[in-house]
């Protein structure tokens, strides 16, 4: 039996009917930008997310651009990003002309080394840092890091693309953040039928030049008191956004029930997952096995692959040493931590609504992969 490594429609009964006949009256209407469905997404999130205002945008990379922008950084400005993320992590500071310098990761969790930080901080005086919930929960160090951030007066930005549904302490993980972003691509942990993203805040005046800046600077319809791009989200996927809302309970504890299978099963397969630190409640975007050789992860991955079980591996080297890295960078701080654990780095199969069956096979081919290696 073959396993893929996502599989996004597994919808629900009646979804894809109940998407129909949204997006029929709609198109009837010709409802296309704003309107009802994307202050109604807004308004939902708000409080899903933690955040006193959620401006929705095109898309994550979007995000990350329009709250670096809100928050006046540019041109002459150092920006820490971490050596392992999505590119649009440093992608977004340089399209905002500052320049970004990389920062080596804890492997105990995949954030930022709170030591890289501490050393960039003092080196390099950056205008701003930018951290990556990755995986499904944020780093153990999360409430130092901002503390340290907001010490050095240093503004700190959290891109939460992986991260909807996280709790920490029992709430969401954003919610003490002081601007951060999220994507909705379709793939990430809510997910729209194309491109989505937003920016989460809890200050009015950000909110508000975001929400500026998002829609061409404007302060009137043909009145500019800024120049910003179009960055809006479109009103077929606000309303595909809110009809997932109507399932998002479920499936996330769906992603959490596998997440918590593998947790249960692997580690007496020899296999050595990474941890969300105790403080939270993962979301289930992603399984982290970690190998110390590559070459057996390497190995697995083959019987995986001869077994038609699909994998991943995220992700599967720096930012630091990518050939689009070196004409913009300030350059790397800390160690290599991050390439060991890109090195290391297998996910298996973790999407909503997996069957039982699906993971007992996934487990039972990894079992034999690890017999045999
Ligand atoms: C997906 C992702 C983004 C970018 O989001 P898009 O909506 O694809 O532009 C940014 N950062 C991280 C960590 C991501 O996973």
């Amino acid at each position: 039996m073959k396993v893929p490594f996502i599989d996004i429609k597994r919808y629900e009964p009646g979804f894809v009917d109940a998407v129909t006949a949204k997006f029929g009256e709609m198109v009837t209407n010709a409802q296309f930008m704003g309107g009802d469905e994307v202050s109604l997404l807004e308004q939902k999130l708000a409080p899903l997310m933690g955040a006193g205002f959620v401006v929705s945008c095109a898309n994550g990379t979007d995000a990350l651009q329009l709250a670096l922008r809100a928050l006046g950084v540019g041109r002459g400005d150092t920006v820490l990003v971490p050596d392992v993320t999505f590119w649009a992590t440093f992608e977004a500071v340089v399209n905002v002309g500052a320049t970004p310098a990389t920062l080596d990761v804890d492997l105990a969790d995949g954030g930022i080394s709170v030591a890289a930080l501490r050393q960039a901080l003092a080196d390099l005086s950056p205008t701003a840092v930018i951290i990556a919930h990755l995986y499904g929960w944020a780093s153990a160090h999360l409430l130092d890091i901002r503390n340290i951030c907001k010490q050095a007066g240093v503004h700190l930005i959290e891109d939460g693309a992986q991260c909807f549904g996280t709790l920490i302490d029992s709430r969401p993980v954003l919610e003490g953040a002081l601007i951060s972003t999220t994507s909705f691509y379709p793939a990430k942990v809510l997910g729209g039928a194309g491109d989505g993203g937003a920016v989460l805040t809890n200050d009015a005046g950000l909110a508000e030049k975001v929400r500026q800046l998002a829609n061409h600077g404007r302060t009137s319809h043909y009145g500019y008191g800024e120049v910003g791009w179009n960055s809006r989200l479109d009103s077929l996927q606000a309303a595909f956004l809110n009809l997932s809302l109507g399932h998002f309970e479920a499936r996330l504890a769906s992603r959490r029930r596998s997440a918590r299978y593998y947790r249960d099963t692997l580690p007496a397969l020899g296999i050595q997952l990474m941890d969300a630190p105790a403080q939270y409640a993962e979301n289930g975007y992603c399984n982290v096995c970690l190998f110390d050789d590559e070459q057996l992860r390497k190995r697995v991955q083959l019987r995986l692959s001869e077994e038609g079980i699909g994998f991943g591996n995220i992700y599967p080297g720096v930012i630091s040493t990518q050939a689009g890295a070196a004409q913009y960078t300030r350059g790397h701080v800390g160690g290599t931590a991050g390439k060991k654990l890109c090195a290391g780095v297998l996910n298996l199969p973790l999407f909503a609504y997996m069957t039982d069956i699906e993971l007992e096979r996934v487990t039972a081919v990894v079992a034999q992969a690890m017999a045999t290696a």
